[in-house]
């Protein structure tokens, strides 16, 4: 449309809304509707319409009375009880032999003696100033006017800085604008006139540009679709509050350590203060939303409030509602008073802790810091009116109906509270939302049903649940009265604490597949948990996973002893079976080697990705995936199948999140042994595909390093993609570059120098694209920069091969970063490919490992069959794989899934093979054999199968220092899990994972035979 007509319909519209159109009579519903809308979005600040009376309305005044009574209510009659409540009788003891004891114990009580002198110091005043009675706005979709579409991306960053000895400031975390600012002045004002709160917002030039428009396409945009107006005094506000909140955890420690009276009484002074603002701050969403009413009552009522409650600067964001109906943007998961999240319900254990520690807190006169009336405000008007505000989310009072990744935070302030208030029906509701997370967030391996960082996410507020109910002496009449110590006997709960573990890149973080960030890894809190309460699985690997200061939870609970040790940890080589994801590996410690194949059912925060492959080798990422890059519209390249390590269908996306209809990934095969790694797995995530399948075969070198084979089999589409890029040569790599041998590719024109756009030509899809026509079956190409490179071996007859630039930025800042794609490309019809290729990374010295590889033509061994030779600097290889008849190549006979033959280069033959009936070179090998044990069974236990048939004669499954894995369907899924023992018909899996209920009584054990001479 061009400009034009929009403005043209823009101009008619506002007619409209002012109530001048002729069809909307004057005095009606609509017509107020209308000019209420217009009057609110215009920005000055307008106060009560001439229609709107002033005032509670009897629905608020009632409602509050029910809420006073109800805390009345819950507060009388409560059992006695010991403060601290939220601390075991030994922590004290710990704490002070930590100060004396853990390096880094000292560093921590120091920077709480630092905050709580800070506030001890100041001036009257200075509390009220620091927590002020206007309701605290939100940094959500912060966009820096300053350096926006110059060095950051509108709406994409939370990039502020505060700084409490500068507290009436924030400045921008990339170009160190300050903020508030005369240059950028907060010339819009939204007025909730009934509360009596006015809160000045920033017009951007467009908007200020254009004051006809009010619709809020002109705001800066998140996530290229939400208008945000900035408060940059409404982020100070918030940024003051939130300090304060975290001071008083600072105040309350080092009064425990102290004694000193004046560090309780700023805990008293500080909570009094929130008690007196929190009560009057207005509930609001992170779309910019304020309603003019009760904010407990806007929490409970929010999809359903009079429009006269409703107050927000862009006319868009009013378009589903009525007169009498309207709508908050978001429902408490992007709501709050204090925080429009949730209402950062995290926070509320501080102001646990902190009451708990001063609670019989006496001043140097020896009278009780903490008055009657005092108390009473802060339980009333803090506490239970913050969990209050939280409650209706979870399906009111008592329940917990919710299990997202965002609620573990609700309940977690419910066992705080529960605790320290002692109000047994909140420990009740949080132990009942930790079990439904439990059973509904966390599959049977222990992962979410969500992204690795999004698992992390569940875990920072669901294992915090567990340990602040530990040791509670549950009432008699509690459904939890008398239940065993979950560490103990809930394998769930251990699962959870594995999977992390279980899943590291040798440096230590999240593999960045799905909605995972490339710097995310384990919290602080989950490890330190973990080496109380599970020694075995962390004990001595503590200052690897965490560095040397530990949390103030740690002091209290750890012995110094705890918190030492610099073991790596294991590290295995493991499959998930929830989650569908194979990791293989080579070497130990930071500069070991990783190649993961990710084949995960649907779920949240998960990608359009089956069978993406990920690669690090000696520490350094090579085949890489984008990850996350939260809030902005770089996501839709993200998530999308074109931006992954994957064979491409028909230009077309995988299947992902289609209701009814999910995509089903299936464990082929998988086994592990020292000199070579296997993974197969498929999916049906292309609809038009009879056949989608990847193998990987990783052959392992000394030191960690690695070279990766890599077959991708595709049936069905007209048009094969097969797509590799690397994190390597990126745009960021110096003296980067793509380098061809054995095709004359077109010299590549220099990269896009995208930097902050938006614009959708420079965050989705690729471009510059250089082709080569009908090239040759065997070329090479390599990402080079200075430092390391990375070599891609292609050995499939393709009829085109692309080289292009695709985005590549993997964080807010900075911005713009590009990487290099080449796409092997055969078409035609009913197209049936095979993609062989190798993946070579050289060696931090500049070695390549590949001294030759070649792909032999093996015709009479089946259409899927592949033989590749493969002579390394450590050690020859010739890798079979798929041979339906039994052929001879190389003087090696072959019949089966997969068979390496392999010579080292001390000279040392080996081989290796699953699910053959025949590998045999002269004396090495084995012919004629069973290829695979199948059948029904007579009984499912969770770690073993009593198999219907017995055993076939003379059949192997398990050789010394190898790993091989059932192929068993979970009820869900075609998945798989690791063997432990056989028997003559009964087949027994590790205890690392069990077998749910659900799973299916057919299973395929493939043969696994693996020897050195
Ligand atoms: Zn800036
Ligand atoms: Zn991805």
């Amino acid at each position: 449309m061009s400009s034009f007509i929009r403005c043209l319909l823009c101009a008619v519209w506002l007619c409209g809304m002012a109530g001048d159109a002729l069809s909307i009579e004057p005095g009606s519903n609509e017509a107020k509707r209308k000019e209420y809308i217009a009057a609110i979005t215009r920005g000055d600040g307008v106060g009560l319409l001439p229609w709107q009376k002033s005032g509670l309305t009897r629905e608020e005044i009632e409602f509050r009375q029910r809420i006073e009574e109800r805390k009345t209510t819950l507060l009388k009659g409560r059992p006695q009880i010991q403060h601290p409540a939220l601390f075991d009788s030994e922590a004290r003891r710990r704490l002070l032999e930590n100060v004396e004891n853990a390096e880094g114990a000292r560093h921590l009580t120091n920077r709480w003696r630092t905050i709580a002198d800070h506030i001890v110091d100041q001036p009257d005043g200075y509390v009220a100033q620091m927590i002020e009675e206007l309701t605290p706005w939100y940094g959500y979709g912060f966009t820096c006017p300053h350096c926006v579409d110059r060095l950051t991306q509108e709406g994409s960053g939370r990039s502020a800085n505060w700084d409490y000895r500068k507290p009436e400031q924030i400045s921008c975390g990339v170009c160190r604008q300050v903020y508030p600012s005369e240059a950028y002045p907060e010339t819009a004002m939204l007025n909730a006139p009934r509360m009596g709160q006015k809160f000045s917002l920033y017009f951007n030039e467009r908007e200020r540009a254009n004051p006809m428009d009010r619709s809020g396409k002109l705001a800066y945009q998140w996530i290229g679709t939400r208008p945000m107006n900035m408060s940059f005094s409404g982020m100070v506000r918030q940024s003051k509050a939130a300090f304060m909140l975290g001071a008083v955890e600072d105040l309350a420690y080092t009064y425990l350590l102290t004694g000193e009276p004046r560090y309780a009484a700023s805990v008293v002074e500080i909570m009094d203060r929130f008690a007196h603002c929190y009560r009057n701050w207005l509930y609001h969403d992170y779309w910019n939303t304020v309603a003019d009413c009760d904010p407990l009552y806007a929490a409970v009522n929010d999809m359903n409030l009079p429009l006269e409650f409703k107050r927000n600067l862009s006319a868009d964001n009013y378009k589903r509602d009525t007169l009498e109906k309207a709508r908050m943007l978001q429902t408490f998961w992007g709501a709050g008073r204090l925080f429009p999240s949730t209402d950062a319900m995290w926070l509320v254990t501080s102001a646990a802790i902190g009451y708990d520690l001063t609670y019989n807190a006496t001043g140097a006169d020896g009278r009780p810091l903490w008055t009657q009336e005092k108390r009473t405000k802060v339980e009333r008007d803090l506490f239970l009116e913050w969990i209050f505000t939280g409650e209706t989310y979870l399906g009111g009072p008592g329940k917990s109906d919710l299990h997202n990744n965002k609620v573990p935070r609700i309940y977690h302030a419910m066992a705080a509270v529960g605790r320290v208030l002692g109000l047994p029906e909140y420990c009740e509701v949080a132990m009942a939302g930790y079990e439904a997370l439990r059973d509904h967030a966390f599959g049977y391996d222990g992962f979410s049903e969500e992204s690795a960082t999004y698992t992390a996410m569940y875990m920072e507020q669901t294992l915090p649940i567990v340990e602040r109910l530990h040791g509670y002496k549950w009432p008699e009449n509690s459904p939890h009265h008398g239940m065993d110590d979950p560490y103990r006997s809930d394998p769930k709960l251990k699962a959870i604490y594995q999977a992390p573990l279980d899943h590291l890149t040798p440096k230590l973080k999240y593999i960045p597949f799905e909605d995972s960030t490339q710097s995310s890894g384990p919290s602080r809190d989950y490890l330190e948990f973990g080496l109380k309460r599970y020694p075995e699985m962390f004990r001595g690997m503590a200052e690897t996973l965490m560095g040397k200061t530990p949390s103030a939870w740690a002091l209290f609970n750890l012995d110094a002893a705890d918190l030492k040790g610099t073991n790596q940890p294991p590290l295995p080589e493991i499959y998930f079976p929830g989650w569908m994801t194979a990791l293989l590996r080579n070497g130990a410690g930071p500069t070991a080697s990783l190649a993961a194949l990710n084949f995960s059912p649907d779920g949240g925060h998960r990608h359009a990705d089956n069978l993406a492959l990920w690669y690090m080798d000696g520490g350094e990422r090579i085949l890489g995936d984008l990850g996350y890059v939260s809030d902005t519209p770089h996501l839709s390249w993200i998530k999308s199948t074109r931006s992954h390590n994957l064979v491409v269908v028909d230009d077309s996306e995988q299947r992902f999140r289609v209701r009814n209809n999910p995509r089903r990934p299936r464990l082929e095969m998988m086994f592990t042994t020292p000199r070579v790694s296997a993974v197969e797995a498929s999916s049906d995530a292309y609809a038009q595909c009879r056949d989608y399948r990847r193998e990987i075969v990783l052959l392992k070198g000394p030191e960690g390093r690695t070279v990766l084979v890599d077959l991708f089999r595709v049936k069905g589409g007209s048009n094969h993609a097969y797509r590799v890029w690397s994190e390597l040569a990126s745009s960021w790599g110096k003296n980067a570059g793509l380098e061809f041998n054995g095709v004359a590719m077109p010299a590549e024109p220099p990269l896009p120098k995208v930097g902050a756009s938006l614009k959708r030509e420079d965050i989705y899809g690729l471009r510059d694209t250089r082709v080569i026509q009908n090239p040759t079956n065997s070329w090479q190409a390599k990402w080079i920069e200075d430092g390391r490179a990375f070599r891609f071996w292609n050995f499939t007859s393709a009829d085109a091969v692309h080289a292009s630039n695709g985005p590549g930025q993997q964080s807010h800042n900075p911005p713009g970063r590009r990487v290099r794609v080449v796409d092997v490309i055969r078409e035609g019809k009913e197209l049936e490919s095979v993609f062989v290729a190798i993946h070579e990374p050289n060696s931090s010295d500049g070695i390549w490992p590949i001294r030759s590889a070649r792909r032999l033509d093996v015709p009479k061994a089946g259409a899927d069959a592949v033989a590749l030779e493969i002579k390394t600097v450590w050690g020859d290889y010739l890798v079979l794989s798929e041979f339906e008849q039994e052929t001879e190549i190389l003087n090696t006979r072959f019949q089966g899934k997969v068979g390496v033959i392999g010579q080292a280069a001390d000279g040392k033959k080996w081989f290796a093979a699953s699910g053959a009936t025949t590998l045999q070179r002269g004396d090495l090998g084995f012919s004629n054999q069973t290829a695979r044990w199948q059948g029904g069974s007579t009984r499912i236990e969770s770690n073993r199968i009593h198999s219907a048939v017995s055993m076939p004669k003379g059949f192997s499954a398990l050789a010394e220092g190898c790993q091989n894995w059932l192929l068993i369907n979970d009820g869900n899924y075609d998945t798989g899990f690791p063997l432990l023992q056989v028997d003559e018909d009964e087949i027994r899996l590790t205890d690392r994972f069990s077998l749910p209920a659900t799973a299916h009584d057919k299973f395929t054990l493939p043969s696994l035979r693996y020897a050195e001479e």
